[in-house]
């Protein structure tokens, strides 16, 4: 996303908006007799069909476990799910599949490298995040601080919700370990500096983790571009299945790395009296993994890595401006979160109304937007939004009528409340 030369030549269609809809099942449909409006994009996107129908086909055909059996099926699934990590790994421009570990998504992402990289930390290192960070980028860290006693320092967000990177430097110091900051925050949707954060990082010799939840659904990322040693996605906000996603590090990291989950698959050798541990990416995904939503998230990333996303930044550019200038004309609504790059996602309050109420009397207009503190309350406290807020937040498939309907209700839920 932001780069421009990357996206030239991925123009495979003309983006319209309408025949992308249309290819999303569940937004054809109506709520409490209303046609769907979904901007609930930041907490999960809905699917394509051809990601429905990649997952159906799967359990038609090919369902086995994978990387244990001679049998042919289980040939074809492991065939299949070591595929989706080539792609996912193209998709990201990693240098090789063995930088890619499947995962749960962004949070057990973050917790696996919270765990494996503190293994020679001690107390007083450091782990800087920033205001803007989503719950899954600060727990772990706290509950380090907890176990090990490290030290958190913050990047601070300025008033329109975007990070004072001039900071950074200051906040570097020879116990730092760790960067770890969102490539786009899910709260308010700031785009972030990743690739100066990264710059800042790397000339102190300090690794930086993204959380890249909210980045991919907006655009193609190329991890080289951004410099960063770690990328963490989550399928599901970037049109896949739920339950998978993807942690990119880069170069010999999983090779340095201590393992996570210690079980079956992340093996050489097992004896009563010691452990072999199998090469990465096996030696950071125990268990049997989730074959399918890998497959299916693969299936999205190709899907997407098709449309022409210049066209659908500017779409979603526009989506964002029509949002923001169709809301600044509801009295006592005011947006929190104002950056000037920014993906179209508004977090907003109304005077004199609990987020909490908007949120339910929209849905009733069959408007579906999240409300509350978006896992990110340190962010909230920053803004004094207290009780959270109400966000809308879109994605490529949404059109200028859901925006109007959206806006429109909006102001008679104003009335209503107020
Ligand atoms: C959704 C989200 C997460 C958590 O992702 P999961 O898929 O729930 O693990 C982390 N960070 C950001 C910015 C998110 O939007």
């Amino acid at each position: 996303m932001g780069d421009e030369a990357q996206q030239t030549d991925r123009r495979v269609e003309a983006f319209s908006p309408e025949a992308i809809r249309a290819q999303f099942p569940a937004l054809d449909q109506a709520v409490h007799g209303k046609p769907l409006v979904y901007l609930d994009n930041a907490a999960t996107t809905q699917k394509p069909r051809m990601v429905i129908d990649t997952v159906r086909e799967f359990y038609e055909r090919d369902n086995a476990n994978i990387h244990r059996g001679v049998h042919t099926l289980s040939a074809r699934a492991s065939e299949r799910f070591e595929g989706a990590r080539e792609r996912i790994a193209r998709s990201l421009n990693a240098d090789s599949e063995r930088e890619i570990v499947f995962v749960r998504g962004v949070t057990e992402a973050i917790n696996l490298l919270a765990h494996s990289l503190s293994a020679d930390w001690s107390a007083g290192d450091e782990v800087i995040v920033s205001e803007l960070e989503h719950h899954a980028n600060i727990v772990p860290w706290l509950m380090l601080k907890e176990r090990k006693g490290i030290e958190i320092k913050v990047i601070p967000a300025n008033d329109q919700g975007e990070l004072e990177v001039d900071a950074l430097p200051d906040l570097i110091s020879d116990r730092t370990r760790l960067v770890a900051v969102n490539h786009v925050s899910n709260a308010l949707g700031t785009v972030n500096p990743v690739a100066r954060i990264s710059e800042i990082a790397r000339e102190r010799g300090v690794p930086l983790l993204v959380d890249g939840a909210q980045g991919l659904p907006h655009g193609p990322v190329d991890v080289q571009a951004l410099g960063c040693d770690f990328y963490a996605c989550s399928s599901h906000k970037v049109f896949g299945p739920s339950g998978v996603g993807a942690l990119y590090a880069r170069g010999d990291w999983f090779e340095r790395l201590p393992p996570f989950l210690g079980g079956g698959d992340m093996i050489e050798e097992v004896r009563f009296d010691g452990i072999r541990f199998a090469p990465p990416p096996s030696k950071f995904e125990a268990g049997t993994p989730n074959i399918e939503g890998a497959i299916g998230f693969a299936a999205a990333l190709e899907w997407a890595d098709g449309l022409d996303w210049l066209a659908i930044e500017r779409h979603e550019q526009a989506l964002l401006e029509r949002m923001t200038d169709g809301l600044s004309t509801i009295e006592g609504l005011s947006i929190v979160g104002q950056a000037r790059h920014k993906v179209p996602v508004v977090s907003f309050l109304v005077e004199g109304a609990h987020p909490h109420d908007i949120g339910t009397l929209l849905d009733s207009m069959g408007i579906a937007v999240r409300t509350g503190h978006h896992c990110a309350m340190p962010l909230m406290q920053r803004f004094g939004a207290l009780t959270g807020t109400a966000r809308a937040s879109a994605a490529f498939y949404n059109t200028f009528d859901d925006i109007d309907r959206f806006v429109d209700a909006t102001k008679r839920v104003r009335d209503m409340l107020v």
